[in-house]
């Protein structure tokens, strides 16, 4: 069974599970902290470390990170085709995607920043953030195939439960 690590942005936002080669990597280039660890020890630079099960980058995301695999069909899939500001079922032609950070304001096109939106929210909200715009968000976006639900289900992969509190609330 294999441990991964959870990567998180500068944030807090659930960006991927990364495989430990590239956690390592991370790691000797001084990109991210540490936030949480798993029980076992790994060999490090100079003696022994925790295996992290959490880290979190340093610097403010690069686009790459943030934009694996983003799909709109991925995204209308993972909020139902439902506005996630007035909780309107939506037919394929009104679904408009919303930029939660705005473009204006430096948000990226991802799942963590990207909900389904009627186009009426969407033109309310314009340049703005929800609280800017006086619109709350029915939940907070999140990578869809990260939901603790799909973990769960898979026996090969231990759970570490410090994910539930940056994987759950989907
Ligand atoms: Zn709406």
């Amino acid at each position: 069974m294999s441990k991964k690590t959870l990567l998180l942005s500068a944030s807090f936002q659930v960006l991927s599970f990364i495989p430990e080669r590239k956690m390592y990597k991370l790691l000797i280039k001084d990109k991210v902290e540490v936030i949480s660890t798993w029980d076992n020890e790994v060999n490090w630079i100079g003696g022994k470390i925790k295996q992290p099960s959490i880290i979190k980058l340093k610097d403010y995301v690069r686009k790459n990170y943030s934009n694996s695999n983003f799909s709109r069909k991925a995204l209308v899939k993972r909020d139902k085709s439902t506005c996630q500001y007035c909780l309107k079922k939506l037919a394929a032609s009104q679904i408009t995607v919303d930029h939660v950070l705005p473009r204006a304001q430096g948000g990226v096109t991802s799942f963590t920043n990207c909900v389904v939106s009627c186009l009426y929210c969407n033109n309310r909200k314009a340049d703005r953030t929800p609280e800017q715009a006086g619109l709350t968000l029915l939940k907070r976006p999140t990578h869809p195939s990260y939901s603790s639900h799909s973990y769960v289900s898979d026996p090969q992969e231990y759970w570490h439960e410090d994910w539930s509190d940056y994987l759950n609330g989907v």
